[in-house]
C-alpha cells in the first residue's frame, strides 16, 4: 500500500512523540491527541466522539498504558468506521449482485478527479470481465470530454458523447440506450459540478436522472461523489452541499497518495453516513482501491 504511507506516518508519528516518555494515558495526552485528529481533519465533531469513546475506556480500566493507548484508538476509530461502512464486502469490482446494466451516475467539483476515477472504476470493471459504456455528460468543464474519451482508449471501452457545451440528459439518455443495446454491465455517466450554482446543479443533475429514467426507470442505481482527499475541510464542505443537491448513496475519496491527510476519510465518513467505497491512492488506473476500513485503519495507526 505504497499509497497510504504519508497518511500512515501522520497520525501515528504525532501520537508516539505525544506519548514518549509517558507510561499512563492522562489528560494532557488525550488533549495532545484530540489535536492530533483535528490537525489530521478527522473534524471537529467525530474527533469529540472519538476521545469520548477512549475516555470511557480510560475511565473504566483506570491506568491504562501509553502502550495501549494506539491499540485503543484503532479499535475506536475501526468501530466508527464500521458504523457507517458495514457493507465493505459489496465494495467491490463484481457486479454478481447487480442489476444489469448498473447504472452508476459520478459527481463532484472540477479538480477533485472525479474523470480519473470513472476511468479507473472502467479499467477494474472491465479487468473483472464486465462490459462497461461511459457517458460523457460533462459537457460543460473544458476538456472533460476529450478527457474521458482518452481514459475510455487508453482503457478500451465505449464512450458516448456530443461533444462540449451539449446537453447532458441527452448525452446520458444515449449512454443508457447504447449500454442496453451492447448488453454492458456497468454504464458510468459522467456530469458537470458547478457548485456554485447550486440551484443549477441540482436542475441539471435532476434532469439528467429524469431523462435517464425514461429509457431505464430504475437508473440511476448509485450517485457517487467523489471528493478529493488532500483538501481537507473542503472536502467536508463539498460533500455537505451536494448532499443538499441531490441523493448521494457512496462516495471516492481520492489523492490520499500525496497528503497527511487520510483522516478526513474517518470525519467524512462519521458526519454523512454514505459509505466511502473507494480511495484514489495515484494517477494511473491501477492507483484506485476498494475501501477496506480494516485495511485504512491498519494503515493510518500502524
Ligand atoms: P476532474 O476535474 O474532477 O474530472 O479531475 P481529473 O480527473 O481531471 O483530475 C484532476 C487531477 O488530479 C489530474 O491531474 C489527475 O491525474 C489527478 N488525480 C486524480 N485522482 C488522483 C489520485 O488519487 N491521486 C493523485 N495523486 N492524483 C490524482
Amino acid at each position: 500500500d505504497k499509497g497510504l504511507e504519508k497518511s500512515k506516518s501522520s497520525i501515528f508519528d504525532k501520537l508516539s512523540r505525544v506519548i514518549v516518555g509517558k507510561s499512563k494515558v492522562d489528560e494532557e495526552i488525550l488533549d495532545e491527541l484530540e489535536e492530533i485528529l483535528i490537525s489530521s481533519d478527522v473534524g471537529v465533531e467525530t474527533t469529540l466522539k472519538i476521545i469520548k469513546r477512549i475516555e470511557a475506556r480510560v475511565e473504566r480500566d483506570k491506568f491504562t498504558n501509553t502502550s495501549e493507548l494506539d491499540t485503543i484508538l484503532r479499535e475506536e476509530v475501526a468501530a466508527l468506521l464500521a458504523e457507517n461502512n458495514s457493507q465493505d464486502v459489496q465494495n467491490s469490482f463484481e457486479t454478481a449482485n447487480l442489476p444489469k446494466p448498473y447504472v452508476l451516475m459520478v459527481v463532484g467539483v472540477n479538480g477533485v478527479g472525479k474523470t480519473t476515477t470513472i476511468g479507473k472504476l472502467a479499467y477494474n470493471f472491465q479487468k473483472n470481465g464486465k462490459k462497461v459504456v461511459l457517458g460523457a455528460a460533462d459537457t460543460f468543464r473544458a476538456a472533460a470530454v476529450d478527457q474521458l474519451k482518452l481514459w475510455g482508449e487508453r482503457v478500451g471501452v465505449v464512450v458516448i458523447d456530443h461533444g462540449m457545451n451539449t446537453d447532458p440528459s441527452s448525452v446520458a439518455y444515449d449512454a443508457i440506450k447504447a449500454g442496453i443495446e451492447q448488453n454492458a454491465d456497468v454504464i458510468i455517466i459522467d456530469t458537470a459540478g458547478r457548485l456554485h450554482t447550486k440551484v443549477n446543479l441540482m436542475n441539471e443533475l435532476g434532469k439528467i436522472k429524469r431523462v435517464m429514467q425514461k429509457i431505464l426507470p430504475e437508473a440511476p442505481h448509485e450517485v457517487m461523489l467523489v471528493l478529493d482527499g488532500s483538501t481537507g475541510q473542503n472536502a467536508v464542505i463539498q460533500a455537505r452541499e451536494f448532499t443538499k443537491v441531490t441523493e448521494i448513496s457512496s462516495l471516492a475519496v481520492t489523492k490520499l497518495d500525496g497528503t497527511a491527510k487520510g483522516g478526513v476519510v474517518i470525519g467524512i465518513s462519521d458526519e454523512f453516513k454514505i459509505p466511502v467505497k473507494y480511495i484514489g491512492v495515484g494517477e494511473k488506473m491501477e492507483d484506485l482501491q476498494v475501501f477496506n476500513k480494516m485495511a485504512f485503519v491498519e494503515t493510518l495507526f500502524n
